[in-house]
């Protein structure tokens, strides 16, 4: 067991709570993420291509105005293979690289988390910002613990993360108490464990602790849960694919149901754009349509 001293001083302020669940091996499975944000309002991008679909990830995650947001990689996303993979800050770094760019390079190339795992191997060199990454592919779930190495976890049911490392020795980071990132792992892993169906995943991500800390996973706190997202893929006989999300704190709006089936043709895409919840992305298709 890690021990992480809490420092009550700290200006850092970590959010994000990831995690997945296979209900079924190789047939039913999840996986989902809360994106914490500094701002109370966020407005999501999107990467869709053929055998792509990814939520950007932003490097500016502390920016007060939305004009200067600046995107890169991706935060969670799925690819045609049915592997998914979802991202949680544990440290920026300057002169790194964003790391949401890792779970985009493991989305454009690994068709499972065995593979993942060497793009990983080979990316974690070239210098990217800490973080927590959980994959599944339905057949396993791996938490992939980035620093300057890659530490990894895998089993065939269920994990979780939030912001700070469980695997990785000799890591023992000071946390400002805001971000709850202990508070909110111990509540994640309790509910994942009990939890039987979708269901139980959304009542998971609604979960409260403290609405002023920001120890809760449904956070209200210093940071705030702009968007929650499910992956939900059924590989049984009509196989069913979905992205569940919600902007907002998940506890006061509802989930936007997005069906989804690769290869994503244009009109699927314009679909999803539709749907989406999100003005930026409402701002690209009017543009579109001119
Ligand atoms: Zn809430």
């Amino acid at each position: 067991v890690s021990i992480i001293k809490q420092e009550t001083t700290g200006t850092l302020l970590f959010g994000c709570t990831i995690g997945a669940k296979i209900f079924k091996q190789n047939e039913f499975f999840v996986v989902f993420k809360n994106k914490d944000f500094k701002r109370e309002v966020f407005d999501d991008d999107l990467r869709i291509e053929q055998n792509l679909i990814g939520i950007r990830g932003v490097e500016s995650w502390n920016a007060q105005d939305p004009e200067r947001d600046r995107f890169s990689g991706l935060s969670i996303g799925m690819n045609g293979s049915l592997l998914v993979c979802a991202d949680a800050n544990i440290k920026s770094l300057s002169r790194s690289k964003n790391y949401d760019i890792l779970v985009e390079k493991v989305l454009e190339s690994a068709t499972n988390t065995q593979q993942a795992t060497n793009v990983l191997q080979g990316e974690v060199k070239k210098g990217y910002g800490w973080t927590n990454i959980v994959a599944s592919d339905g057949e396993n779930v791996t938490a992939f613990e980035v620093s300057k190495n890659v530490f990894e976890e895998s089993n065939e049911k269920y994990l979780t993360r939030t912001n700070h490392y469980i695997k990785t020795p000799g890591y023992t980071i000071n946390y400002s108490q805001n971000a709850g990132t202990k508070t909110r792992y111990n509540d994640s892993l309790e509910k994942l464990e009990q939890a039987t169906d979708i269901e139980d995943i959304f009542g998971l991500l609604k979960t409260h602790r403290s609405m002023k800390l920001g120890t809760s996973i449904c956070n209200h706190g210093t940071i705030h849960t702009v968007y929650s997202y499910v992956f939900e893929v059924s590989k049984k006989k009509n196989r069913t694919i979905r992205l569940y999300v919600c902007q907002g704190n998940p506890c006061k709006n509802e989930y936007e149901r997005i069906d989804l089936r690769f290869p994503i043709s244009e009109e699927k895409a314009d679909e999803i754009l539709e749907r989406y919840p999100s003005r930026r992305v409402k701002r690209k298709l009017e543009l579109r349509a001119f």
